[in-house]
This record gives structure tokens, sequence and C-alpha cells, in this order.
């Protein structure tokens, strides 16, 4: 790969002829048409995000004569060029420049660049910018890019697969997933954590089709110019579980759905009597793990573990195990109930504290509650025994 420093293009070069698209969140196009600011293994802009903080960086750094950082530039042709890192710079700055958003000057009133001082702005268009150009193959230019990713946000796993396998299905994946315009973005966000714009969706949709593979099946579908299968079993998924769980719960944001749908897709669930279990379990003060409770349902509502019910504080223990051992000393038996009632040497054996474990006498999952009178200390081995809790 062949790289050329270049230290005299200045930010008005870079600005000539920038253009931004409004519905995508992205700069197109700068140095009048010669540089592509995102190509299409790009991520989507993300300096605009968190209130602007970081663009407004950018542009402070400019005034200050602080350095943005090195940028990097692939030469495609003899009159082509595309960023192949400071994307995110490039469009803080464009956007600036062609007033798309305000800084805040020394007394703190909101300045566009149009209402600045003529030798602030000057100050900003003249400022140079250190640039590497760049000539290699595909597969270079891809594995440098994979490798550089120095100043800014670190690419997350997806964007970093998007540059790999970049290409018609990213593009299409990308239209569909990536874009928070799409109105079903807050529909799927129910079940699914993350941003549009940082790939979270796209990954997700991508990890559910794939079974966890995505970087495998992104490599064989990568020439595809569509995404009928992706799209179909990600809809699929959102409405099974659409179907099955009617109210909304915050809790049912981040499960893994995918497997769950690859799970239980094939039986039945009455929707009504769902919610009204879903709505129960909301309700018990015993339940710690709220998220555990869609996979409970819908595995049966026997897995208890689901739902880490809440277990015996250490006052209930401690006075419990004490009035169990002055029982047990009375009667010349053991204290754990359960080796008291057998016939070998443990029948009267005395369990330390720590040898025992406190025991639901009435199961949980049977209405048993978790307080004092529901609570017999048992020594480890009939605790583990007894295992429904
Ligand atoms: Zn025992």
């Amino acid at each position: 790969m062949k790289t050329i420093l270049k230290t005299t293009i200045t930010v008005k070069d870079i600005c000539e002829g920038f253009v931004y698209n409004e519905l995508e969140g992205k700069g197109l196009y700068g140095l009048s048409g010669k540089l592509t600011i995102q190509p299409e293994y790009q991520r989507n802009y993300i300096y605009a995000s968190d209130g602007g903080k970081r663009e407004i960086a950018v542009i402070g750094s400019l005034l200050k004569d602080y350095p943005i950082g090195l940028i990097y530039f692939n030469k495609v042709s003899e009159n082509n060029l595309e960023v192949l890192d400071g994307q995110q710079r490039i469009t803080s700055v464009g956007r600036f420049v062609t007033d798309k958003f305000a800084i805040k000057d020394e007394n703190g009133m909101e300045q566009y660049f149009g209402g600045m001082a003529k030798d602030k702005k000057a100050k900003i268009l003249e400022t140079k910018l250190l640039i590497y150009e760049c000539e290699g193959t595909e597969s270079q230019i891809k594995e440098w890019f994979k490798t550089i990713n120095i100043a800014g946000v670190p690419l997350s796993d997806q964007e970093l697969l998007n540059a790999v396998y970049s290409g018609p299905f990213v593009t299409l994946g990308k239209e569909e997933f990536s874009n928070s315009q799409n109105s079903n973005i807050q529909k799927w966000s129910v079940y699914i954590s993350g941003s549009a714009n940082r790939q979270d969706f796209m990954e997700r949709a991508l990890d559910w089709v794939s079974n966890g593979n995505i970087g495998d099946y992104m490599s064989r579908h990568r020439k595809d110019k569509n995404i009928t299968e992706l799209k179909k079993y990600f809809n699929s998924v959102i409405d099974w579980v659409s179907g099955i769980f009617t109210d909304i719960e915050s809790e049912m944001r981040g499960l893994e759905w995918g497997r769950l749908y690859e799970e239980y897709h094939k039986k039945a669930y009455e929707s009504a009597k769902v919610s009204k279990e879903v709505r129960k379990l909301y309700g018990d003060p015993y339940i710690k793990n709220r998220k555990g409770i869609f996979e409970y349902i819908l595995g049966g509502s026997s897995d208890t573990k689901l739902l880490e019910v809440r277990v015996f504080d250490e006052a209930i223990k401690r006075s419990t195990y004490e009035s169990q051992i002055d029982k047990a000393k009375k009667k010349e038996e053991s204290n754990c109930p359960l080796c008291a009632v057998g016939h070998d040497a443990n029948k009267s054996k005395i369990w330390s504290f720590a040898e025992m474990d406190a025991d639901h006498v009435a199961a949980w999952s049977k209405g048993g509650t978790t307080s004092a009178k529901n609570c017999q200390m048992l020594c480890k081995t009939h605790n583990r025994a007894k295992g429904n809790r």
C-alpha cells in the first residue's frame, strides 16, 4: 500500500461543495465533489448525538489551534478520494461552515459560522489538515481500516463488520435497520436495546437469523441484492413476541428474543392467560429478576431459577437456626429435621450454621412466602436434594 502525507489541504478545500444529507444523517461530498465523505462501508454520523458535544469540540479545537488528528483518504482513482478515517470530524466541520449547528462564544452566546467575525471565519477555513492519502487494493485498505480506528469513538463490532463485508447486502441492511427515520424503530425498541445509528438493530437482526454467526452470515450473503430472508426472520421474531406478550414492560428490552423464538415458537400460548400471569408475577414482591419472567412463562412456568426468588435474610436464618438447635438438643437428635427422621449416622448430628442452608417449607411456586414462619434450616445435602425452592 502506498501512502503520501498531505499537509496543504485546508478546511476551506475540504468544505468546498460539502453536501450534508439531512435524511440519512451523513456528510456526502467535499473537495468540490472529488471526495466521498461517507463510503458505504463507513458508519453513520454520530458526532451530532449527545447534544452535539463532539462536533462542538471539533470546532473548538480549530479555533484554539489544537490538532484534530490524522485523517486518512483512500485514493480510488486520479479524481476520486474516499474518507477512510476522519469522516466524523470532516462532517462536523462541513456541518458547521454550512450553519447546521452553533457553538458558544466567549460570552456564552450561540454563534453560527455565518455570523462569526471575519478573522475567526478565516482562522477556521485556513486551518491545514494532516491527511494521509493511501492507495491499495480493496482488501489491503479494508484490513487496514480495521486496525486504524485511532481517533474518536471506537467502532462497534457491527460497524467493523459492516466495513469488512461492505457491499449491496450491507447497504440494503443499513437502509432497513440503521436508519433512525424508519418508523419501526420505536416498535423494535421495546425488544431491542441500543440505537439504530450505532448498528444495534442491524446486529440483532443478523444475530437472530444467523443463530449468532454474524460474520459468517454476512460473508455468505455479501453480494446478495436483497435482504428478504433477514427481514422475514426478524419480523417473525418481533411478531411472535408481540403476539404473546401484549403488555409492554421495560424489562423486555434486550432479552435474547432470537433464542427464545427458536426454543418456543412452536408452542401455543394464549395471550390473555399470559398477560394475567405476567401481571401476577410483576406484583410478586419475592421475585428479584423480572427479566426472567418472560422465559419463565414461555417454558411453562416451572423453572423458578429464572426468577431469582428472594432468599431469606441473615437474621431470619440465624433465629431459625437457634430455635432448631434448642429443640434438637432437647430431643437429642439432629438439628436438620430431615437428618433427624433418617436412619443413618447423621440422625443425631448437630450441624454448624455454615453447614446449613435456608429452605422454604412451602415452596415459593406453591404460594410459600419468604418469611420467618416459612423458613427451615436444612443441612446442605438435604437442601440440595429438596430442589424446588
Ligand atoms: Zn440433613
